[in-house]
């Protein structure tokens, strides 16, 4: 690697020479740092290390670099498979004390700590300056994981993907002599620093080095604030609806799901008051009562709501189905956090499976049949669904290779998800998963390929079963179904900043 800048986007000199602090086993805190937002996976490191800045991420890596220990960072916690703990690490630096949001130099752009997470930084970012981010829809998620595979959510058919407003990353990064260095690499850099910028807008977490800090300035014609990122809107009309499975049946269900993707075909382009639109729908497995959708548009595009409503009244259109509805009109925060999945109640301490699906065009008829059959049969799900959410619009403005997330061309996200709360039936619901996502795209081996109809899985809906080649048949390796033409950049960034391959979990690059 050359041309280096060192870093200087850690949170303040005065915690430089503090310590971080270390948890060991015995303390009350490792048994709580020991699970992660999926509790199927256990973290059981030798210590948990918890720095207060860059410099103290610098300094807790460069001890376990020359230990030769095994090293990894989390930031939210909120991975879907085990690459924090697996393989087992002896260090874990655990990030969520870095967790500021401030003004860039010049009082342009903002600096956000790799730890801060989604519902901290949506908050700082609306009381103190009045602006957004498309940041995404659950508030634990956190920054440093989300904005490196690429991020989306509510505002992301207005906004594009939250690596879009990435300016700058602040990166903790090992070289071939095992020398620690903390760089920063820009959006207007060129050659080895413009590489791990770029990497760093959907390559993925645990790649390439620890990202500290992310810096966020928005391209110029979506800025609308001081600190140049987008205005957010002054309301949200928002609205949850539920449709008991007593209302459905096979037919009604193919025409629900089937008038959800015209809906997105129909409406793909931005800069439409359709394209504020944004909705996610929770096809549950039937052991729950009902079917959830979430949706929300701009109330400042969308003023009366009208945009919003053809689409629901368009679901259920030509069926006997009475939607039960909910919400109205609310200041962005207030609706923003209505919007919200419950980081809470039931979910706490659940263990988890999912797969992800980009999807260019509709399911088929006979997918969704295939769907309906997989949420009607016989499974003892708390919580078992396939969750559709809206794409397209500002997302597909950008090139493929553009960022690192190649998906610019689908019209739907979707991710397929189980919880359960017994270990004993891990292999059940698993199978069950498994099952339903395999029969849904049977005709090209059993996951979504790149191709007519899908366009692969999401880095941060990560599914390891895409690396087996009894599970994903398609021919399509693994790194083609995420990373699609970006994967051979993506492996020279790693060659270059991670000549070692320190940084690795099940599904890292491969140099
Ligand atoms: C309930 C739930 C809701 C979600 N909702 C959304 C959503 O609305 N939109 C969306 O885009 N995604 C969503 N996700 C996916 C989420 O973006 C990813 O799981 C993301 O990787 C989580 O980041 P984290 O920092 O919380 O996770 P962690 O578990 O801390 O990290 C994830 C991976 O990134 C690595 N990593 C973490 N921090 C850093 C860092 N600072 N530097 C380098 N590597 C790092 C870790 O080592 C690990 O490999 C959701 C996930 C869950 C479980």
């Amino acid at each position: 690697m050359s041309g280096i800048a060192v870093g200087e986007y850690g949170s303040g000199l005065d915690a430089v020479s503090e310590k971080p602090e270390k948890i060991l086993p015995g303390d009350a805190r490792y048994g709580e740092l020991s699970h992660s937002d999926n509790h199927r996976f256990e973290v059981t490191p030798d210590a948990f290390i918890l720095p207060l800045n860059s410099y103290g991420v610098v300094s807790a890596l460069r001890e376990a670099i020359d230990d030769r220990s095994e090293v990894a960072c989390r930031s939210g916690g909120h991975c879907g498979q085990d690459f924090v703990g697996s393989p087992r690490r002896n260090t874990i630096l655990d990030l969520h004390r870095l967790n500021f949001v401030a003004a860039g130099a010049g009082n342009s752009g903002v600096r956000i700590g790799a730890g801060a997470t989604v519902g901290e930084v949506q908050k700082e970012l609306f009381r103190r300056w009045g602006a957004a981010l498309p940041l995404g829809a659950c508030s634990a998620v956190g920054m440093g994981g989300l904005v490196a595979g690429g991020g989306y959510g509510p505002l992301s058919r207005q906004l594009g993907l939250v690596a879009d407003h990435l300016n700058a990353v602040e990166v903790a990064v090992v070289d071939s002599s095992r020398h620690v260095q903390l760089v920063t690499a820009r959006a207007s850099d060129d050659g080895e620093l413009g590489d791990l910028f770029w990497a760093h807008t959907g390559g993925g977490g645990g790649n390439f080095g620890f990202a500290t800090a992310y810096e966020f300035r928005s391209p110029k014609h979506l800025t609308g604030t001081d600190i140049e990122l987008p205005r957010a809107c002054t309301a949200l009309n928002v609205q949850k609806v539920i449709y008991p499975w007593t209302m459905l049946n096979e037919d009604s269900f193919v025409s629900l799901v089937q008038q959800f993707f015209a809906w997105h075909e129909q409406h793909q382009v931005g800069g439409t008051p359709e394209a504020s639109v944004f909705a996610t729908f929770f096809l549950h497995h039937n052991s729950s009562p009902f079917l959830q959708l979430m949706v929300q548009s701009d109330a400042d595009i969308d003023v009366d709501g009208s945009a919003l409503a053809a689409f629901v009244d368009g679901l259920t259109a030509g069926t006997a189905i009475n939607g039960i509805s909910r919400g109205g009109r609310m200041t962005w925060l207030t609706g923003t956090r209505y919007m919200s999945q419950a980081d809470c109640g039931d979910v706490m301490g659940a263990r988890s499976a999912s797969k992800s699906a980009y999807h260019r065009k509709a399911l088929t008829d006979t997918q969704i049949s295939v769907v309906y059959r997989h949420l009607t049969n016989q499974h003892p799900g708390t919580a078992s669904y396939l969750m559709l959410n809206s794409y397209g619009g500002e997302i597909n403005r950008r090139g493929s290779s553009e960022t690192a997330s190649t998906q610019r061309d689908s019209i739907v996200k979707s991710s397929w998800f189980t919880a359960w709360s017994d270990p004993a039936d891990d292999y059940l619901q698993v199978d069950w998963l498994r099952d339903l996502y395999e029969s849904v795209f049977a005709s090209t081996g059993g996951v979504p390929i790149f191709g007519d109809t899908t366009a692969g899985c999401y880095i941060n809906y990560p599914d390891i079963d895409m690396r087996d080649p009894a599970r994903n048949r398609s021919g399509q390796p693994w790194h083609r179904l995420y990373y699609g033409e970006n994967y051979a950049r993506l492996q020279r960034t790693k060659r270059t900043w991670d000549p070692l391959n320190i940084f690795h979990h099940k599904m890292s690059i491969e140099p």
